[in-house]
Parts: C-alpha cells; structure tokens; sequence
C-alpha cells in the first residue's frame, strides 16, 4: 500500500482534519484529531476515539509520526492514543513517541504503557526486536508548564516546524490547553476545548486556519427538551452542564474575527449535524459575524498552505 510519505519533504505545511466531531458518537464525524505534515515532521494534535482509523485510511506516513499534543485529557481527546503509539510503532516508527500535554500527561501515558505491555510483549515475542522494538514502542510524556499563563510558549522546535502552547478556560478541567503551529511564516491555531478568553483571542492572532471548537447551544436546547419529555434525566444534566465550557459557532466566529484570521474550520461538532438544515442552524448568523473563509470541518478534510517565504 502507498503511504502519502512524499507530502513529508515537499516544502509546504500539511494539515489533515482526522477527526471534526465532540463526545457524541455518530456515522458522519470521529472525536477530535488534527494531522500536521511539514519538512519531515508528522505532528497529531489530539488523538480522540476513530481518529487513527481515519490515519491509516488517508495512508499518511505512520512510521514518520513523531509527536502527539493533548489539549486536555477528556476522553474524547485521548481515546486513541495507545492505536496510535502501538500502530505506528508497527508501521516502522524509528524513536519512541513523544506525547505532550499539560500537567498530568505522565498520568496518562503510563496508563496507556500499562494496558498495552501485554500486547507489546505478543509482538515483541513473535516479530523480533528488528520489527518491534519494546523501547521505541515505549511512549515518553512531555509535561507543559506554562511559566506565564498568558504567554505562549514554544514546546516544539524542529526542522522548522515549531509548537507553542497556550492556556484556555475549560474550567473545571485545569490546565487545558490550546496548541499555535508554526512552518516557514504560516500560522495554524486549534483552540482545543474552550470558552472564549482574550488570552485565545491574543494568542489566535492572524493565524491562516483557525481550527475552532463549536456546540451548538441552540441545537442542544431542542435535544434537552426532548430528553426532558422522556424523563432521561442524566442526558439533560450533561447537555446542560457542557454549555459551561465551550463556545457557541457564533461565538467561535467573534473570534474569528477578533484575531483577524483568514479562515476558520469550525470541529468539535456537537450536536452531529445529520442533514443540511441542521449544518445551516448549527452555522447561524456565523456569517454575519466573521467575513473571512468559513469552513464546517469534515473528517478527512485537507489543507494545504505553501510558505510565504
Ligand atoms: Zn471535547
Ligand atoms: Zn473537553
């Protein structure tokens, strides 16, 4: 089978959008995920349940995955974490993968080390060392501490490929984090999970592609109704406590227009938009708000920026 390892050293910055849906499971989109590809690096920022599927799918360059950065650790965020370590690994990764997140990502990833040693221990047993080596199939956490809650920090630097961090509100899950990447004067922001803040908007500045959180509070507002004429209790207390921590797409969209960018994908797609009519209520008034490209992000969608310089 080809892999599209070409895309790896052709000079411009890849960006795959594996994975464009929330928490709530359907058939049209996966939980959050976002491929970069640029000058050798291959990047995921989140690894949500049904994204690495849709990794191999595409056929990108697995072996060449270097490095994962969580937002946060809801389960929507990291649920294919241990697929993409163990595959990649298979596919012929040559260094152990870096897993980045905010404080507690040790946690995390030495949970995933855990209930993989066994599987690891098959392969190691029946392939060799040369197929499947037990130290680069081990994971590495790499904690993020943000010296200055306000500033950016630069996390990731190689072959011109750079990484910065910066906070966002998800309260109660303290610390989130929202991730700017940077190829050759070409800027790509992801929110991850988050309310609207100055500090995401100063740190979304001019970005090329702003890859935005969205729900629909207006959408979630008809299903809670339903939920609550079925006496489905539970349902109606998650949808109505969630509305704490994200942005509505009109909300996303003053972001968008406050940080100047050039396009906005909007991911993180909650409630599933199962027809037209329901994309065009979940995209209410965006346009009224934002002037610039406006994208509602689909599983598998692509994009290409070529450098400036
Ligand atoms: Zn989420
Ligand atoms: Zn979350």
């Amino acid at each position: 089978m080809m892999s599209l390892d070409k895309i790896l050293r052709d000079g411009k910055l890849h960006i795959f959008l594996l994975g464009s849906g929330g928490p709530i499971n359907n058939n049209l989109r996966v939980a959050p995920s976002i491929a970069v590809i640029a000058n050798g690096e291959f990047i995921l920022v989140d690894v949500g349940p049904g994204s690495y599927r849709n990794l191999d799918i595409l056929r990108l360059p697995a072996a060449h995955l270097s490095a994962i950065f969580l937002t946060h650790f809801h389960s929507d965020h990291i649920g294919d974490l241990g697929e993409a370590n163990v595959l990649s690994c298979a596919n012929g990764r040559i260094k152990p993968l870096e897993v980045y997140g905010p404080e507690g990502v040790e946690k995390v990833v030495n949970g995933f080390i855990m209930a993989y040693e066994q599987d690891s221990k098959y392969r190691n047993d029946h392939h060799g060392d040369e197929v499947f080596n037990l130290e680069i199939a081990t994971p590495i956490s790499k904690t993020i501490k943000l010296p200055d809650p306000n500033e950016k920090e630069l996390v990731f630097d190689r072959n011109e490929l750079k990484v910065y961090a910066f906070e966002v509100d998800h309260s109660p899950v303290k610390p989130a984090l929202g991730y700017r990447i940077e190829f050759k004067g070409m800027n790509v922001a992801i929110t991850g999970d988050t309310i609207k803040t100055e500090n995401l908007v100063k740190h979304c500045k001019n970005a090329d592609i702003l890859f935005s959180e969205a729900i629909s509070y207006d959408m979630l507002k008809t299903v809670i109704a339903g939920a609550q004429a079925r006496n489905l209790s539970r349902v109606v207390k998650i949808l109505t406590d969630i509305q704490e921590y994200h942005m509505e797409p009109v909300v996303a969209a003053k972001l968008a227009k406050e940080a100047d960018v050039k396009k906005i994908v909007f991911v993180h797609i909650v409630p599933p938009l199962t027809n037209k009519l329901a994309e065009q209520t979940y995209l209410k008034g965006v346009s009224d708000v934002f002037d610039g490209e406006i994208v509602l992000g689909e599983d598998n969608m692509k994009f290409r920026l070529d450098p400036k310089r």
